[in-house]
């Protein structure tokens, strides 16, 4: 049977032992700390169709019913289906149209609406400058770390070998593939690199130079208020926000396009991100005072392009390195939680059928390696519109 190595038990990594276990692979997965337990336990838990490429759109689709159908098992997972809003201006309008014509022909529920509409489904929202937005009824969100937790269970059952607690100091693929590991090698046929925010370090114990960067994004979680909200995106301010379980608000973005490092960045959030997100809500919303009851920073990991790289990473000529035996799954932006399920399903279909579904996704799109290049955060319109200033 053919035995596949996981670094990192990440939404991506449990998600691809979840998929490859499923596909008859034997999987061993390792991790550093625990499942969940650094990029993926800080993620905000959105998840939405309204991206701005085809791929992540399908993508998104196949995660979607994936949640669901998790949600629908016997088990601690639920999958909330509140809704998800865009809202803007003006300025984003000929944007929005475009955005969610390219969604529809991917298949995504998901319709412009203008104010009157906003105000039907969003009552408490204020529309102060809102001239149109983008809903998709379908979006929601989930909790990372319970996401992750629970598959890992399901992929345990499934026969998946998880081992927490061990980090991985060297990666040799010039013959059979053995991971090194603090307790000790790993034999194996295919080493996939799930490592987030760590993927280049983790990368280049193979001799390849994998073109991501660490950078910081941030977000609170707001005292009790006294309603709910479903997700609304502010694609003017580039804040989101939604309501909690617990009956706070949810707020975030934050995100700071400078490269960090993965083991020295600074995880409190910034006072500026404090009292300028604060600023959104209370105009926003109907709250005078936000109370903030925690706040955080941690990291997504930047592209050159804002794409995922998921594939055979390219090899440095004259390296030792053998791309068959390496698949990568990193890059993710801030939208990696959410696609976990179609990268962990693309995965499988690269360790099994040598491709998937997403060529966008390969690493070797390049032409040639990309070098330095500056980080940009994905959710927010602009730089994808020409003309959007
Ligand atoms: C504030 C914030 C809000 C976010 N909100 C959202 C959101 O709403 N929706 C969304 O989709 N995404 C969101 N994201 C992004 C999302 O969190 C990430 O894209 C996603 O969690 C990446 O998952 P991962 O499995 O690739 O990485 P990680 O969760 O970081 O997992 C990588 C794992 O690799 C392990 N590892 C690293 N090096 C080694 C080694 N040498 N040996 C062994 N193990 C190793 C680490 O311990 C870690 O557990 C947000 C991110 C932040 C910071």
């Amino acid at each position: 049977m053919t035995h596949a190595t996981i670094i990192g038990a990440g939404a991506v990594g449990v998600s691809a032992a979840h998929h490859l276990a499923e596909r008859g692979i034997e999987v061993t997965l390792v991790d550093k700390g625990h499942a969940a337990g650094e990029t993926t336990g800080k993620a905000g838990g959105l998840v939405f169709c309204q991206l701005h490429e085809p791929a992540d759109v399908r993508a998104m689709g196949y995660s979607i019913d994936f949640f669901r159908d998790l949600s629908a098992a016997e088990n601690h997972f639920t999958y909330h289906e509140v809704g998800f809003l865009r809202t803007g201006t003006e300025r984003e309008h000929s944007a929005f149209e475009r955005e969610v014509s390219m969604q529809q022909n991917e298949g995504a529920n998901v319709r412009l609406v203008d104010p009157p509409e906003i105000s039907e489904i969003y009552p408490t929202l204020s529309l102060d400058g809102v001239t149109v937005g983008t809903y998709a009824p379908g979006d929601g969100y989930a909790d990372p770390h319970t996401f992750t937790t629970t598959l890992l269970d399901e992929a345990r059952a499934k026969g998946v070998t998880y081992r927490p607690g061990t980090k991985v100091t060297d990666i040799d693929v010039s013959d059979t593939p053995t991971v090194e590991t603090e307790a000790g090698p790993i034999q194996t046929d295919t080493v996939v690199i799930a490592a987030g925010p760590w993927s280049r370090r983790v990368a280049a114990l193979t001799g390849v130079d994998l073109p991501v960067k660490p950078y910081r994004a941030q977000a609170l979680v707001t005292t009790p208020v006294a309603f709910d909200i479903g997700t609304v995106y502010d694609a003017h301010e580039g804040v989101y926000f939604r309501s909690e379980q617990r009956g706070g608000l949810l707020v975030g973005d934050g995100t700071e396009e400078v490269e960090s490092d993965p083991d020295g960045y600074t995880q409190t959030a910034d006072f500026d991100f404090l009292v300028e997100t604060s600023d959104v809500v209370e105009r926003c919303l109907p709250v005078d005072d936000v109370g903030i009851q925690n706040a955080w920073a941690g990291l997504c990991t930047a592209t050159p392009d804002g794409r995922p790289l998921v594939g055979r990473p390219v090899y440095e000529p004259g390296s030792d390195g053998g791309p068959d035996d390496v698949v990568v799954a990193a890059g993710l932006q801030g939208h990696g939680f959410m696609r976990s399920p179609a990268v962990g399903h693309a995965v499988a279909d690269i360790v099994c059928d040598g491709e998937s579904e997403y060529p966008e996704w390969r690493p070797d799109r390049f032409d040639e390696h990309p070098g330095d290049f500056d980080i940009e955060e994905m959710l927010k319109l602009d730089g994808k519109h020409p003309g959007l200033q």
